[in-house]
């Protein structure tokens, strides 16, 4: 067992400057960098082809090079001087952090060396949560966003073709099930040692729409911090690719119905898997446009 070596008001602070969870942070210029260094994933979601950065967090349709740890914190210690107001380190794929698990941990604890205080926020599908629970606080990622797009295992079917667990491979109910039941384990446990947590939701036509009210009561329950209920962005060659997508009017009605449960997020920018800089003005371009130009 391990705990987060912050306070509760150290906890606190760190979320009034993170701009994806205080909307105030993100208006007074708090910037947040992804270091895209998860390339495997444990699960197959239905609007995913993994060609791509996971959409569970990322833009769809678009590839964050992979990093090497050292790679990582090269590149952290080159933006944190060129980017004011740096004050989060995102790992948000391209694929799941979870799966990715040595790379992760080499990243952050080599950036936790060269800096003390900045905010450790990770992103994941949460099959493996139990299981890396302990090692998250152990490594002071204070936030964490776990994309839960059902609670209900008939609807989560729908919606994971299949799910890598332990060595063998579950589709269907077992499937959903197996995910969603480490999904909450993982959430109750981080919660309870005082981890701030946001829920990533795919908004899904016909298959999750009117069960999300469900989903955001369960997690309003657990105790998570924010729900941020998401558009759909098909991807080319996913089982999903031809889904009717809800208008931002539906996206709009249903967060707003979910406000009466809990703080909804209505500022997400659906970033890259190497975004850099606050959340309107990405300029991980110019990191990417040098980079290039050294490999010249
Ligand atoms: Fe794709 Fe992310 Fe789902 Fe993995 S968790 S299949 S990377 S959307
Ligand atoms: Fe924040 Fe949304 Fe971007 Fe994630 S994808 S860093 S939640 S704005």
């Amino acid at each position: 067992q391990a705990t987060l070596s912050l306070s509760k008001e150290d906890v606190a602070a760190k979320t009034k400057k993170h701009p994806c969870y205080d909307c105030s942070a993100c208006s007074s210029g708090s910037a947040r960098m992804h270091l895209p260094v998860a390339p495997a994933c444990n699960i197959q979601c239905n609007y995913c082809t993994r060609d791509f950065d996971c959409p569970n967090e990322s833009r769809p349709g678009v590839t964050s090079g992979v990093l090497s740890p050292e790679e990582a914190v090269a590149k952290y210690l080159k933006v944190k001087e060129k980017v004011p107001n740096l004050s989060v380190v995102g790992i948000a794929g391209p694929g799941d952090v979870l799966a990715n698990f040595e790379q992760v941990k080499a990243t952050l604890e080599g950036i936790r060396k060269v800096d003390p205080d900045v905010t450790f926020c990770v992103s994941t599908n949460g099959l493996m949560l139990p299981f890396y629970a302990n090692d998250l606080l152990k490594l002071g990622v204070s936030h964490l966003t776990v994309t839960l797009n059902a609670v209900d295992e008939n609807i989560g079917a729908k919606i994971y073709k299949h799910v890598n667990y332990l060595g063998k491979r579950y589709t269907g109910v077992e499937g959903a099930r197996i995910l969603r039941d480490n999904q909450l384990t993982g959430i109750r446990y981080l919660v309870g040692k005082g981890m701030v947590i946001k829920i990533n939701i795919v908004m899904l036509k016909g298959i999750n729409d009117a069960h999300i009210e469900t989903v955001v009561q369960t997690v309003r329950d657990l105790g998570c911090e924010i729900t941020n209920i998401m558009q759909l962005i098909p991807v080319k060659g996913s089982a999903f690719e031809d889904m009717e997508l809800v208008s931002n009017k539906e996206l709009m009605e249903k967060r707003k119905a979910c406000s009466v449960i809990m703080k909804q997020m209505y500022h997400c920018k659906q970033c890259r898997a190497d975004a850099i800089g606050t959340l309107d003005n990405d300029v991980s371009i110019q990191f990417r446009e040098e980079e290039e130009k050294k490999e010249e």
